[in-house]
Order: structure tokens, then C-alpha cells, then sequence
């Protein structure tokens, strides 16, 4: 026996005159003088019960699941409801059986206005609402489709371990302690990186996979601690290869979840041109609004403040600002490490007129302007242009795919003064530059490329080192000494070493991207067990301390929370 002959939202006018059974959860009950509505529901809609109150219709509750058995009725032309699927009919029901009960509710089913910590703590009720179950719909349609079109590709999915040693992906690494070798630990994947160039070294030549990923970050809107990717690895390619079976993807994921496709090629912005006119490396080009600059032409100014900074950036805004507006602004640009943020109708009296010509700013609009390095007036007018662009209402509702590419290869670490990796440290340099003085790495480029959507990274790739000695360039140019590259990633100079062919990938997050197809502000909303910003699971109550015993076998104890380090 089956529970149901068909699902609650499928109950059409063309089912009028059949005794059918349906199942699902009360939605809501109606009496009315000897009738009793209850609106039964599953993930595909509701359907309207009616029962007499002699059938135990009373002692229904929202949230019981039942089970009923009835005919199939049209419903009186003045009982229509045009706003349901099913609303041209009802199941006159004849026998109701309740098959399981609810104790009362922390929250009604759908309730948008519940505070998040609370759905999560009962996500099994948050997921009976429309929110989540078309959130998690769409998450699995995307997948499909695009593992749909990584198989066409002639990729195969080769599962790789979670528990390796640290993947430097720029995060730290979750730990797991191991019992049969007390103190040593394993690190959970932040990425199969490494795995999968082993595989295109090991002539697997096109490898994808959906695969978790770890890392010990802060939680944010775009992170959690673990999350997947859709990762893949090609051998024998160039860039462009690479980035058109990234397209191929995301167009598959679009058409499987039945919305329009961006067009291809996705247009390629470089890394400089980004900062420059965008102060980001993930710019939203949904909106132009580009950082302009007046450097040259204020250098011979009266006025110090711009004639002596390193650079003079600003945004026209089409817009005119009160002193208590410009004031709210300043205050903003502080919190994020401004020195100050002029506004050009204010200093305009330091400055001459050609000066102020060059600035070009239309009647209307302004000029905020930040006199300072260019790597701060970037950052500054970057998330300026972010926040005026949303308080504007300046952001169109289309969606912009487009490739960052043309990364330096290093980046210098000011704390430390060492150079470091700006992608990972197995990113090819860009043909023709392999050659670098180890101290001397500021002009190499490397053959990394981002993908963003809207303003959202959504997943970087590169071209990888395939030659032993670049490999080990890279590694001392980033500070390690032979022992310590050989201890750490030996198997990998190894295998550089017996073979290798060219090869290159790339890496989507999945949270991400369906995030951002189901227009959602945060990935929590597709996941269907998240963490909160606190690191915590609110579900189970997890993490939790371990026993002393427990953490004895693998030869750890917790130091007492006095001795911790300091955040
Ligand atoms: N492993 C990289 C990441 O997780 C992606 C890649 O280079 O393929 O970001």
C-alpha cells in the first residue's frame, strides 16, 4: 500500500469524481458551523480538505501529518481560489487517518519574520516553508546540471581525501586528531588542489568533482566553514580552454534551473584595470560609476593635500551632498581605514580653475575625493562606490559575468615583509617570466583568473606550474628553504619531476553561486545545515568539549580557557 495516490499541489479539475488518497501536514484548519477546511500541504502546494466535524476533524493541529481518503470535487464558482494551483477543486474527504502529531509550534511554517538562530535551531520545520525548499531545490537542479555537463565534457568525478596534510589555500586548517598516532594530525582538504594535479600527472588528463571543501575563516555572508566546490582540472590546456568549460558549466546550472543564461565569452577585465577604476578584485559591473584620477593634474596645486599625496582618486556621484551627508560619509570611510574624503565643493577654493576643470564634474554631481597611496584611495573609493551605488538605487537588475585575469603572481606581506603567493603557490607565472630574482618578484604575473558574478567572487583558477624548478623558484621566493619545500610538499616536486604535463583548473563555489541564482543575500539560505557567525550549529549544539579520556587517546589535552591565545 502506498500513503498517497498523488501529491497535495497536483489535485487538478481533471481529477473531479476520483476517490483518491492524499498525505501531508495541516496548514491551516477553518471551522465553519459543521465544516471543517484544512488546507494539507507538501513541497508541490495544498490542497483543501473538507470534513465534517463528526470525523475528528477537531482535534487536527498544524503540523499533524495525515493521511486522507476522498472524492475529488469541483468547488462551488464563489469557493475558487485563483491564487492556488489547486484551487478549482477540494477532496470531500471520507475517512482521515492522523498518522503522526505536532506538540505546538516554535514558529509557524513560512513565517518570514522568525530570527535565523531560531529557524536553525528547528531548520526541519524552516524547510517545510517555500523559502527553503525551492532554496534547496534549485541547489540540487544546479549541481545537476552541471554535472550534466561536466560528463558531456568527458570529465570524470575521482574522489579525493578529506584528510590530508595542510592544502595552502590561504585559510587555516581544521585538524583531526588521529587515535592510532597520538599527536599527529591530519588536516581537513581546504581544497583537493593538489590531489588534482597529481591526477592530470597521473594521466587522468579531465577530472571534475563536487567537493567539500574546509576552512577555518570567520563566518560571513559568502563563507562558511565548510562548503563545496565544483572543481576541475584539465591537462594539456591553455586559459582559454580552461575558462570556456567554466562557461559551459554555469550556462548548464542556468538552463537546469530554467532561468536565461548570461551570453558567452564572459568578458575578461585585468587585475590593474579593476583596481584602478573599481578599487576591487571582484568588481560589480553592474554599474559603471569608476574611480577617476586626478593626480597628474593637481601636482603643481597651492593646495598640499592633494599636490603632495602619492595620488588623487575620486567618484563623480550624480548627486550633491549636505555638509551633515558629506559628515555621515567621512565617519563611513573612516571605519574603513580612510585618512580623510573630501569633498571637492569644499576645497574648491584651494584649487585653481584649470585644476577644477580637470576634475570634470557635472552640474548636479559631485566629487568625493581620497588624496592617498593608491593601494588606500583604492580601497576606500572601491567599497564607496559599492555603498553609494546601493543608497543611490544605481544598481540595474541585470546579472554581469565576467573574468578577472592578469594577477601578479606575489603580493608582500607588510606585517611580515616576506612575499607570498596571491592565488596559490602552484599558479604558473605568465609565459616568458620564469625567470625571477627570488627577492625580486614584484613584476611577475601569473596565470590566474577570477570568475565574479554581481560583485561576487565566485571561484579562482589558474595555469599551473608544471615545471620541477619553477616549482622550487616559487617556494623560495615565498621564504621556505630547500628542507623545508622538500618536507612539506616533496611528493609534489617529486611527481613535477616524473613527467608532468601542462595543466591548469578552476574552483566554483557552489554555496555561492546558487546563493546568488536564488537571490539570496547569504549563503546560510541554501545550506541546509549552517553554522552561525559564531561558529556554532545551533541544531545540534555542536561543537561541544570532548571528554578528557577521549582526547587522552589521541594524546591531546584542552589547555583551560585562561591560557588560550588571544583572538
Ligand atoms: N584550489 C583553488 C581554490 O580552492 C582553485 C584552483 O586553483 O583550482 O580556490
Amino acid at each position: 500500500m502506498s500513503w498517497r495516490d498523488i501529491q497535495c499541489g497536483e489535485l487538478r479539475p481533471e481529477h473531479v469524481g476520483r476517490r483518491l488518497t492524499v498525505a501531508g501536514w495541516v496548514d491551516t484548519r477553518r471551522d465553519h458551523g459543521g465544516l471543517v477546511f484544512v488546507d494539507l500541504r507538501d513541497h508541490t502546494g495544498k490542497i483543501q480538505l473538507v470534513l465534517k466535524e463528526s470525523d475528528g476533524a477537531h482535534e487536527l493541529r498544524n503540523e499533524f501529518v495525515v493521511q486522507a481518503v476522498g472524492e475529488v470535487a469541483a468547488r462551488a464558482p464563489d469557493a475558487v481560489n485563483p491564487n492556488l494551483a489547486t484551487g478549482e477543486v477540494e477532496l470531500q474527504v471520507e475517512s482521515l487517518q492522523i498518522l503522526s502529531r505536532s506538540t505546538p509550534l516554535p514558529f509557524q511554517v513560512g513565517d518570514d519574520t522568525v530570527e535565523e538562530t531560531t529557524r536553525l535551531r528547528y531548520r526541519w520545520l524552516d524547510m517545510r516553508g517555500e523559502r527553503m525548499q525551492r532554496n534547496l531545490r534549485m541547489s540540487h537542479a544546479a549541481v545537476s546540471g552541471i554535472r550534466r555537463t561536466m560528463d558531456d565534457l568527458g570529465f570524470i568525478d575521482i574522489w579525493t581525501p578529506a584528510m590530508t596534510r595542510g592544502t595552502p589555500e590561504g585559510a587555516r586548517d581544521f585538524l583531526v586528531p588521529v587515535r592510532l598516532q597520538p599527536g599527529k594530525f591530519f588536516a581537513l582538504a581546504q581544497s583537493p588542489q593538489l590531489f588534482k594535479q597529481l591526477c592530470m600527472i597521473g594521466g587522468l588528463d579531465r577530472y571534475y568533482q563536487i567537493a567539500t571543501c574546509w576552512r577555518d575563516e570567520d563566518l560571513r555572508a559568502d563563507r562558511q566553514f565548510e562548503f563545496r566546490q565544483l572543481d576541475l582540472e584539465m591537462a594539456f590546456v591553455e586559459r582559454e580552454d580552461v575558462l570556456d568549460v567554466m562557461e559551459a558549466a554555469v550556462v548548464g546550472a542556468f538552463e537546469a534551473v530554467g532561468k536565461s543564461p548570461p551570453r558567452r565569452p564572459f568578458p575578461h577585465i585585468s587585475y590593474d584595470e579593476a583596481m584602478s577604476k573599481y578599487g576591487s578584485d571582484k568588481p560589480d559591473l553592474r554599474f559603471a560609476m569608476e574611480i577617476q584620477d586626478a593626480t597628474g593634474a593637481t601636482r603643481g596645486s597651492e593646495f598640499g593635500v592633494f599636490a603632495n599625496a602619492p595620488c588623487v582618486r575620486y567618484l563623480l556621484v550624480p548627486k550633491t551632498f549636505s555638509r551633515a551627508e558629506h559628515e555621515r560619509l567621512v565617519a563611513l570611510t573612516k571605519e574603513w581605514g580612510a585618512k580623510g574624503l573630501a569633498l571637492l565643493s569644499q576645497v574648491a577654493k584651494f584649487l585653481s580653475d584649470s585644476e577644477l576643470e580637470a576634475f570634470g564634474v557635472p552640474e548636479g554631481s559631485s566629487a568625493l575625493c581620497v588624496a592617498d597611496t593608491e593601494e588606500a584611495a583604492a580601497h576606500v573609493l572601491g567599497l564607496l562606490r559599492l555603498h553609494l551605488a546601493r543608497e543611490l538605487d544605481l544598481v540595474p537588475d541585470t546579472d554581469v559575468f565576467h573574468w578577472v585575469v592578469d594577477f601578479p603572481l606575489f603580493k608582500h606581506d607588510e606585517e611580515t615583509g616576506a612575499w607570498t603567493f596571491m592565488h596559490h603557490p602552484f599558479t604558473a607565472p605568465t609565459a616568458g617570466s620564469e625567470v625571477w630574482e627570488p627577492g625580486e618578484p614584484h613584476d611577475v604575473r601569473g596565470q590566474h583568473y577570477d570568475l565574479v558574478w554581481n560583485g561576487w567572487e565566485l571561484g579562482s583558477g589558474s595555469i599551473r606550474i608544471h615545471d620541477v624548478e619553477v616549482q622550487e623558484r616559487v617556494f623560495t621566493t615565498m621564504g621556505m628553504t630547500d628542507e623545508e619545500a622538500k618536507s612539506k610538499f616533496g611528493f609534489l616536486l617529486d611527481a613535477l619531476a616524473m613527467g608532468a604535463p601542462p595543466h591548469g583548473g578552476f574552483a566554483m563555489g557552489i554555496e555561492r553561486f546558487v546563493a546568488q541564482l536564488a537571490g539570496e543575500p547569504d549563503i546560510r539560505q541554501i545550506v541546509a545545515f549552517p553554522k552561525v557567525s559564531s561558529g556554532s550549529d545551533p541544531l545540534t549544539g555542536a561543537p561541544t568539549p570532548m571528554p578528557e579520556a577521549v582526547l587522552a587517546e589521541s594524546g591531546i589535552r584542552a589547555l583551560p580557557q585562561e591560557d588560550l591565545p588571544k583572538a
